[in-house]
């Protein structure tokens, strides 16, 4: 894109729905990367993701659930049990408070159940705003945005807002997509930020938005090196996406975690 006038309004706003649209081809896998078969496991687990990788939190997580399946089991739980479950993860004993708190908050307040609106879910032990519109989003079928460190870098890098507080940012962003999408667009921009737009060296050269991005060569834009940065499963795909040899991607960056 060119940046030699301001752009407007409505140009921004096309512009975000070019991005979103490529998005949706880049991304087809996207979606909650946090294993879950039910609001309270979701929230269990997004409490536990702070500060921790998604991939982490999935592998404590299946014994976790078969121990403690519902709000009762984490009100009454053995401290120091639940502690070591969750240690993998980090700060376990803070998480360990925040679990049989949420356990005792659910039970005391809402039945046992994971309440389904912003308002409750923002007043529950260790559920922010983030973590609430996760919540909503893929437990409840209702759109949220959910504006993480990967978010807030890409829609900044994209000059979608210049808001820099979250609830701002969130704010900002769902004025420019259908509320339908929101969901989604949050999974594939986190997806992208994961995959492609590192927060250190994003691969520009290796990125399908390059023509839509003011922030392109902030990374490095020769495909050699930019493919070498695509992480993920899918990173050979990706690559293929903007007519790189997707032999150029690493063996070990197909294999890498992502952030
Ligand atoms: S062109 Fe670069 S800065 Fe822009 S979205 Fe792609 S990787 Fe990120």
């Amino acid at each position: 894109m060119t940046t030699s006038t301001p752009e407007t309004d409505l140009g921004r706003t096309r512009r975000a729905r070019r991005i979103g649209r490529a998005l949706t081809e880049t991304h087809p896998d996207a979606h909650c990367e946090l294993d879950h078969s039910n609001a309270l496991e979701l929230a269990v687990a997004t409490i536990l993701s702070a500060q921790c990788t998604d991939k982490k939190v999935n592998e404590v997580t299946p014994k976790l659930f078969a121990r403690y399946r519902s709000a009762a089991d984490y009100a009454g739980a053995d401290r120091t049990e639940l502690e070591e479950l969750i240690r993998p993860t980090g700060f376990y004993r803070n998480k360990t408070s925040s679990l049989i708190n949420l356990g005792q908050a659910l039970c005391e307040r809402y039945d046992g159940e994971v309440p389904g609106k912003l308002a409750d879910l923002v007043t529950l032990p260790g559920i922010g705003r983030k973590t609430a519109n996760v919540i909503l989003g893929n437990a409840f079928g209702v759109p949220g945005i959910t504006v993480d460190t990967h978010f807030q870098r890409l829609v900044q890098r994209w000059r979608l807002t210049t808001e820099t507080d979250p609830v701002k940012i969130e704010h900002a962003i769902g004025a420019l997509y259908p509320k339908r999408d929101w969901t989604m667009l949050s999974h594939r921009i986190i997806f992208h930020g994961r995959r492609v737009c590192h927060a250190r060296k994003p691969a520009c050269g290796a990125c399908t938005l390059a023509k839509l991005c003011p922030s392109y060569g902030t990374g490095p834009t020769e495909p050699g090196a930019a493919a070498k940065l695509l992480k993920g499963p899918r990173a050979r795909d990706l690559a293929a996406a903007v007519g790189i040899d997707p032999d150029l991607v690493p063996q070990q960056a197909v294999a890498a975690e992502v952030p």
